[in-house]
């Protein structure tokens, strides 16, 4: 089968022939990718920015963590799926040794090898996966919806630890998918306000317009900085999406008294803020990252419930030998979701 790799550290990532999945022992599955989308981080890696030096060691890996498909196969020991099953899958696994893994509260493991990063991905015809971590999914829900659970549920658990309630007035740096997500489940936490800002973004702001917002800030555009914080200064709650350091300043400085800024971007670069400023206005800054499995059964019942709204999200779909040219239209900024069909 054809498969999308990181083959060396350095830029760049190759479409090659591998073999297909071994057959699954114990509580594997191989499960036919039938959608995978392609993530901020999947761009990182592709770049090979700081952050990601850790799958030196492991490569060659096949990436691809946002995916969805039918399970062909199932291990010995596997008792909840059988073949024929259509799932999304979560690609985190815990890794059963660390203190928390063994203290039952896997979801904290210090240690979760994710599937294309520590192990082959989905950028594939199959992959092989755990069970336990497959998600069956309703009728309602099609392969390429499913494929956008992964990106959903982190967005989604980064309001819940944002606690976004009822009036909040709520600004969101990064209009990616996941600025977007978040953007949605604050509206669907009870959000009155939600604003959405971006960087020489047009294309990423007209989805979050299709989506509903109206609240749009492009800070590269004259006087838009100035504007924003006149409308949206004194937030009750800001999440960082960009990566970008200076997203965690301007956060900060848009935050009412105690407010919170809730970041899930992966940065590369360290963050600087003014901690008088930050203590004399007692700020909060919470991180987020990856998701719960309660998100996960929540972002799948709400896109059941409104599927043409998430399916917007989608702005292109590719087979996998045109894979390359969709990392591309990523970069460029020129691109929502783009989401691969391997089969
Ligand atoms: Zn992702
Ligand atoms: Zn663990």
């Amino acid at each position: 089968m054809q498969a999308l790799r990181k083959v060396a550290a350095q830029g760049g990532v190759t479409l090659e022939e591998v073999p297909d999945p071994k057959r699954p022992e114990g509580t594997d599955v191989v499960v036919e990718v039938a959608a995978v989308g392609i993530c901020g981080s999947d761009l990182h890696v592709d770049d090979w920015t700081p952050g990601y030096e850790f799958m030196t060691d492991l490569l060659p890996v096949t990436l691809g963590h946002e995916f969805a498909g039918r399970v062909t196969a199932v291990g010995p020991d596997v008792t909840q799926l059988a073949v024929g099953d259509r799932v999304a899958v979560m690609p985190a696994a815990p890794c059963h040794a660390c203190p928390a893994c063994r203290a039952g509260d896997s979801e904290k493991c210090q240690n979760k090898q994710t599937l294309g990063l520590y192990r082959d991905g989905a950028f594939a015809g199959k992959v092989l996966a755990r069970a336990s971590g497959c998600l069956p999914i309703p009728d309602a829900l099609d392969f390429e919806l499913a494929a956008l659970t992964e990106p959903l549920a982190v967005a989604a658990t980064a309001v819940r630890v944002g606690g976004v309630g009822q009036g909040d007035r709520v600004v969101v740096l990064g209009p990616g998918i996941i600025g977007q997500a978040v953007a949605i489940f604050a509206r669907l936490s009870g959000a009155a306000e939600v604003a959405i800002c971006g960087f020489d973004d047009a294309l990423r702001l007209d989805a979050c317009r299709s989506l509903g917002f109206e609240r749009l800030y492009d800070l590269a555009e004259d006087g838009t900085r100035e504007r924003l914080m006149a409308e949206m200064g004194g937030a009750d709650l800001v999440f960082e999406a960009t990566g970008q350091s200076i997203s965690v300043t301007d956060g900060l400085a848009l935050l009412r008294m105690e407010g919170i800024l809730v970041m899930l971007g992966i940065h590369c670069r360290d963050a600087q803020f003014s901690a008088t400023d930050f203590v004399r206005r007692r700020l909060q800054i919470r991180a987020s990252h990856s998701s719960r499995r309660r998100e996960w059964t929540r972002v799948i019942d709400a896109m059941a419930r409104d599927p043409e709204l998430f399916r917007k999200m989608i702005s292109h779909r590719l087979p996998l030998n045109e894979a390359v040219r969709g990392f591309g239209l990523a970069h460029e900024k020129a691109a929502s979701k783009v989401m691969i069909f391997p089969n």
